[in-house]
């Protein structure tokens, strides 16, 4: 498989895993099991494109069913392989594990362009996969649970679920077969946004950490600090948003077009509408363009996100860098020999499968949303602001004072499923961050975040398969 590619991206997440697993006690079976893929399924199906039958090739890989159901998103694209999918499976083991979410790690994908198909064409193509996962079982909100990834997103989504219902008519819980559904489809409120708002706060708890940020000769705080974001794709695009909102200025944005530049901050919103008018991302009224994308990498500023694909940073660009923070919002974008550079360079690079699990974090309650068949907020939103209100009467009689109306309308608030949805990534994200900087703190001879971030990951998984009693 690696003749064919020069590059391994599963062979990248094995040395990762492997630098980690040195730093840990576990049997060295245990450490074997935890880094295959448990299950392999490579597809081939026939699909009526035009007047012509196209060949469709398509992989669904479950790495780990140490917890289930097995999670991980589905991605269209051209360069989809299987060393790629079994990769990210691998990245989703850990990344589950590592926010606590109770799955083991999948990633599915189909070799195609979507841009080259018809809606209707592409509807075909998910419905037929999906056929192929439900004869085998790879497929059912207790066996295995899709999403989008790259090229997907809830109207792919969607079809997933209906083939699914109108295979299993009756099944009480079929709605969790799949997560990053549309809210009418019983999506949940703020899955859109989760992977960008997760890179978000983790990164904010980061740069909330003064000794950190001194290491890197940066003020605490996200406020003020420069930020390039490669890809405006969905996690791209929020990543931006958030950083914007909370006081950081986006200096660069880059996609595969080309790149644009304004020290002055870009507004994504204004980028996004631009790029669809005019089908270019350059031209950008304010700013500077880059043609050529991958050199916006390279640009001067605090925080750099790669947000799009796998391998952009590597052992060729990285001496070139000149971001202190990278965070990767992306799966895999930073080659081994890029961490290497970085280690020496006292670059922190924040590591994909905890930083980008927003995502599945936010699917995870989708998941508990389809099973307990109601929605979050519904049964105490009412109770919370009417006890609010009562609470507020009586300051108010108890002081002869009014609280302005504003105040008491923040206060009076309870709780819709998006505050809810919000609430429970912040915390998330935030409990992980400092779970992985305190064992990289107490750990002296670990030379990287990401080894950290695996470390952490091993031990849980490897943990329950202890508890599972598999091993002795
Ligand atoms: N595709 C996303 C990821 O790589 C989300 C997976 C999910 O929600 O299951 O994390």
């Amino acid at each position: 498989m690696s003749g064919q590619h020069e590059y391994s991206f599963f062979g990248a997440v094995e040395k990762s895993f492997d630098k980690a697993a040195r730093f840990t006690t576990w049997d060295p079976g245990i450490l074997e099991q935890i880094k295959q893929c448990n299950s392999v399924y490579r597809m081939h199906f026939p699909v009526k494109i035009g007047e012509k039958i196209e060949v469709i090739k398509a992989y669904r890989v479950q790495h780990s069913h140490h917890k289930t159901p097995c999670k991980g998103g589905i991605r269209f694209a051209t360069t989809v392989n299987l060393d790629e999918v079994m990769a990210l499976a691998a990245l989703m083991t850990y990344k589950c594990a590592i926010v606590n979410v109770p799955f083991g790690g999948a990633k599915g994908g189909i070799t195609i362009d979507p841009k080259k198909y018809t809606v209707y064409e592409l509807e075909k193509i998910t419905r037929r996969y999906t056929h192929e996962l439900i004869k085998k079982n790879f497929i059912g909100p207790g066996t295995d649970v899709p999403a989008p990834d790259y090229g997907t997103g809830e109207r792919e989504m969607s079809w997933i679920l209906d083939t699914y219902t109108s295979m299993r008519p009756g099944e009480i819980d079929a709605l969790g077969c799949v997560t990053g559904k549309p809210v009418t489809q019983g999506g949940v409120r703020g899955r859109r946004e989760a992977t960008g708002l997760g890179v978000f706060y983790g990164l904010r708890e980061v740069c909330n950490m003064t000794d950190v940020m001194k290491k890197l000769g940066l003020e605490t705080g996200i406020k003020g600090k420069t930020v390039v974001v490669q890809g405006l794709g969905n996690v791209g695009y929020h990543a931006a948003k958030f950083f914007r909102e909370g006081g950081a200025i986006v200096v660069g944005l880059a996609e595969y077009e080309g790149a644009i530049h304004n020290p002055a901050g870009l507004n994504e919103e204004e980028v996004f509408q631009h790029r669809k008018k005019t089908g270019s991302i350059l031209n950008f009224p304010g700013a500077t363009n880059i043609t050529n994308s991958s050199d916006a990498l390279e640009l001067q500023c605090d925080i750099l996100i790669p947000a799009a694909l796998e391998n952009v940073i590597n052992g060729d660009n990285a001496p070139r860098i000149k971001a202190k923070i990278i965070g990767e919002a992306a799966n895999g974008p930073l080659t081994p020999e890029a961490d290497e550079v970085f280690i020496k360079k006292g670059v922190l690079v924040v590591p994909d499968m905890y930083l980008n699990a927003g995502g599945v974090t936010v699917s995870y309650f989708e998941w508990l949303k389809n099973l307990s068949h109601v929605r979050y907020g519904r049964m105490e939103k009412r109770f919370t602001e009417n006890m609010n209100a009562h609470i507020i009467g009586q300051i108010e009689d108890l002081t002869g004072k009014n609280i302005a109306q504003k105040e008491k309308e923040f206060i009076m608030h309870g709780a819709d499923e998006v505050d809810l949805v919000y609430s429970g990534l912040e915390e998330t994200m935030i409990t992980a961050t400092r779970e992985i900087m305190d064992l990289w703190n107490k750990t002296a001879e670990i030379p990287d975040m990401r080894t950290a971030a695996y470390v952490v990951a091993i031990n849980k998984v490897a943990t329950s398969y202890a508890e599972l009693g598999i091993f002795p």
